[in-house]
């Protein structure tokens, strides 16, 4: 038995240790309790930069502003490194688009296309879940070759749409540990799938307004879509002095055509004398169907001259084709042009309907064209050239 003394000095000394444990546990579990709160508080500023980052996103209504937005981030909003978007684009239909809208494909280096699923596949192997880990040079360097410096960590995000894999959104960080296995990947999910359902509405709507705006025979724009980029292209040439040269094209005696072979074939040589004319002109140049067998052409930046040349090498290109429709002998036709041009002093506001004028006189020569017996060009004299003073 222990001696009253031993024993208060005993309990006294367990006393004081077990105190001195609870209070080093009280630390602890402050100290965590602080770094949870600090965590949350870190998560709360990054999930409400992702959400004003993802709103905005949703509210863009244009292709490029949601492209540009998607790779270049507001450093404020999200401190992303490097990002780069590859798009799935069997059939070029969104690089067509994205051009159309005034993306200038090859200065956006982290924008990249592929035409095939394995390639797409390739980045994810086996399941479609955001890849994160430490970047490898033979399966990364593609996405961050635009990247002046290699990322030390990447993480790779499936862009999926109703289960397919319609792209990746590929972050890169200059910090090793940034995106590694096991970190939560919950705001980047978010985050990709929000930029998914952006880009593939950008994309649908882009579809709706050309549907709009395209011819359904030729495929080439209507002329809805011309009389829109009339108004654009006059006031441009307005702006900058250059020479707007416009040009209506009819095809010579369509009517027999018609009544010679059928209105199939008919159709059939609309669809590719429209392809012969886009064949001539420059990828910048309007070219839409005005009306029946008739088209028009608008040429910026070009003279009367260059404009002549041009047309001169459509209607001999018509001429030369020759139409082979199964069952009946090979035909030929032709087309008669007119061509006019604008030609304004540097910061000319033009006035109201210098659009509609330009058009008219390209009118008439193109019946001169006709009356003087067809298969012909005829331009407007340099004299004629629209514009008025500043
Ligand atoms: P011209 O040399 O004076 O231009 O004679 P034309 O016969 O070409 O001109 P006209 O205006 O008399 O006839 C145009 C014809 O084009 C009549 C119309 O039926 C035909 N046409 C218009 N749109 C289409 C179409 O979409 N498909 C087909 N097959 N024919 C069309
Ligand atoms: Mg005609
Ligand atoms: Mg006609």
């Amino acid at each position: 038995m222990l001696a009253p003394l031993e024993l208060q000095r005993r309990t006294s000394g367990t006393s004081s240790d077990m105190s001195k444990d609870m209070n080093a546990q009280n630390r602890l579990l402050k100290q965590r309790l602080a770094d949870f709160m600090e965590e949350a508080r870190k998560n709360e500023r990054k999930l409400r930069r992702f959400q004003s980052l993802e709103l905005k996103l949703i509210g863009l209504d244009s292709i490029l502003e949601l492209v540009e937005t998607i790779l270049r981030p507001d450093p404020a909003a999200v401190n992303l490194d490097m990002v780069s978007l590859l798009l799935f684009d069997p059939e070029y239909e969104v690089q067509r688009i994205l051009r159309d809208e005034g993306v200038k494909l090859d200065r956006m280096p982290s924008l990249m296309f592929v035409t095939s699923m394995e390639e797409m596949e390739g980045l994810y192997s086996a399941s479609l879940f955001p890849s994160l880990g430490g970047y490898r040079s033979g399966k990364h360097s593609k996405l961050f070759q635009h990247a002046g410096k290699k990322p030390a960590s990447v993480a790779l995000l499936p862009l999926l749409r109703y289960g397919r894999l319609i792209g990746s959104l590929n972050i890169g960080s200059h910090d090793t540990d940034k995106f590694v296995r096991g970190v939560r990947t919950d705001f980047l999910e978010h985050f990709a799938a929000v930029v998914a359902i952006c880009i593939e509405n950008g994309i649908n709507l882009e579809r709706l307004k050309r549907q709009g705006l395209t011819d359904t025979l030729t495929a080439i724009n209507n002329r809805r879509f011309f009389d829109q980029r009339l108004k654009e292209e006059t006031d441009a040439a307005g702006r900058s002095g250059k020479p707007l040269s416009c040009m209506l094209l009819d095809v010579d005696h369509f009517k027999r055509v018609n009544d010679t072979y059928g209105h199939q074939v008919g159709d059939l040589v609309l669809r590719e004398v429209a392809a012969i004319i886009r064949a001539q002109l420059r990828g910048s140049d309007v070219l839409s169907r005005y009306g029946g067998e008739e088209f028009s052409a608008l040429l910026a930046n070009t003279d009367t001259e260059e404009a002549e040349e041009v047309a001169e090498r459509i209607r001999r290109s018509v001429e030369e084709r020759v139409f082979n429709p199964s069952d009946l002998d090979p035909f030929n036709t032709t087309i008669s042009i007119g061509v006019a041009t604008l030609k304004a002093a540097p910061d000319t506001k033009l006035e109201k309907g210098g659009g509609d004028r330009l058009i008219g006189q390209a009118d008439r020569m193109l019946y001169d064209a006709k009356a003087n017996g067809r298969n012909q060009v005829r331009c407007a004299p340099a004299s004629c050239t629209l514009g008025s003073k500043p």
